[in-house]
């Protein structure tokens, strides 16, 4: 099975990583023939990144470039423990798709308890389709309670080939991203993988992730990167709760 599907992307919007707009993402999608690219800026939370008009005016862009559907939402900040994100809900519920991540410059690494609770509430809004990068060294969590609001909500768990490359800036990702892996398998919740690339350099590239799920016999069917409909059965359950129509 091949990944067809990049569900974690960033272009010039989300600031000075990268000056790479989504066609030259989208031109990279196609070199690498991937089916769907989902390009996700960081919310407004993060300073430099792109504003509410940006993310506003993204339903006029192109949905498909050199043969690639291409998805426009964002990465958005978990700000606190009430289920807020960096992102006003009225623009969010415009977004193709919805990340949902914890960067200190937003919400400041705590205990695991604390850290859980913000992206439970997150989760908890029923509008969250992926939880971003939850393998952070920075933010101890508790992940039975993670996983378990993730079942409950249909909420997929990223695993993150940015965070998964060896000397990555998250630390020892892959030892939690196995745990995840394991709590995942049991408890039914999907996983995505997300290559987390700030610019066209890394898009539909998951050599690390897919290492890790073969290594820990990952059920490819848990697993939204390697078919159209089950990534958009992901998507679709959050967008009737952002009151949207759902992807065909
Ligand atoms: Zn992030
Ligand atoms: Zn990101």
């Amino acid at each position: 099975m091949r990944p067809i599907i990049d569900t974690h992307t960033h272009t010039i919007a989300s600031g000075h990583w990268t000056t790479d707009t989504a066609t030259d993402l989208a031109r990279a999608a196609a070199a690498r023939n991937l089916q769907i690219l989902a390009i996700t800026d960081h919310s407004p939370s993060i300073p430099e990144s792109a504003t509410e008009n940006y993310f506003l005016n993204l339903k006029y862009a192109e949905k498909y470039r050199f043969g690639v559907r291409l998805l426009y939402g964002t990465e958005a900040d978990v700000m606190d423990t009430s289920g807020r994100l960096g992102l006003a809900d009225s623009v969010l519920c415009q977004m193709d798709i919805v990340i949902a991540s914890q960067h200190p410059v937003c919400f400041k690494p705590s205990n695991a308890e604390e850290n859980t609770a913000g992206l439970v509430a997150a989760v908890s809004t029923g509008k969250v389709d992926i939880v971003g990068h939850p393998d952070d060294e920075k933010y101890p969590l508790v992940l039975e309670e993670l996983v378990k609001a993730c079942a409950l909500h249909g909420t997929a768990i990223e695993m993150n080939e940015a965070s998964l490359t060896p000397g990555g800036y998250r630390g020892d990702a892959k030892s939690r991203d196995a745990q995840l892996l394991a709590l995942c398998k049991k408890e039914g919740v999907t996983v995505s993988m997300g290559s987390d690339s700030h610019g066209a350099s890394h898009v539909g590239v998951f050599t690390y992730a897919e290492k890790l799920l073969e290594e820990t016999a990952f059920p490819h069917e848990l697993v939204v990167n390697y078919s159209k409909k089950a990534f958009y059965a992901l998507l679709n359950e959050h967008r009737k709760n952002r009151g949207q129509k759902p992807l065909l």
